[in-house]
């Protein structure tokens, strides 16, 4: 069954999230894969062929809108890779992000190596 996999990461992991999808293409393709705005079209870039549904930006509302996602049992897996090092502007809504992703348990990853802990955690061969 073809999971919907959020995928944000902040402007300095854009490239990690990106160089971690293509190596995992093969694994994600077969899912349904939704992203903030700007990390959707750098995923977009290094996987052309990855149909990518775009929310907007994450500081206009791209968080809070793959929270509501969650919130309404339409996101299976999140990976999002955030600067530790760079101090947000809408850290309110990554805040709120992060704790309905533990609300709702949802399975998710911050890093290029929890994201392929994930991988091969089998989820997503469901
Ligand atoms: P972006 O949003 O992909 O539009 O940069 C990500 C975020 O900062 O939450």
């Amino acid at each position: 069954m073809a999971l919907t996999i959020g995928m944000v990461a902040h402007d300095r992991k854009k490239p990690d999230l990106a160089a971690w999808a293509q190596a995992h293409l093969a694994l994600i393709a077969r899912h349904k894969v939704v992203a903030t705005a700007t990390t959707g079209s750098v995923l977009q870039r290094a996987a052309p062929d990855l149909p990518i549904k775009l929310v907007k930006s994450g500081p206009l509302g791209g968080d809070q809108q793959i929270g509501a996602m969650i919130a309404q049992g339409e996101l299976d897996v999140l990976l999002f890779f955030p600067d530790p090092l760079e101090a947000q502007p809408h850290d309110v809504d990554v805040k709120a992000l992060l704790r309905l992703v533990l609300v709702y348990d949802i399975p998710a990853a911050f890093s290029p190596r929890t994201a392929t802990a994930l991988a091969r955690s089998g989820l997503f061969e469901a």
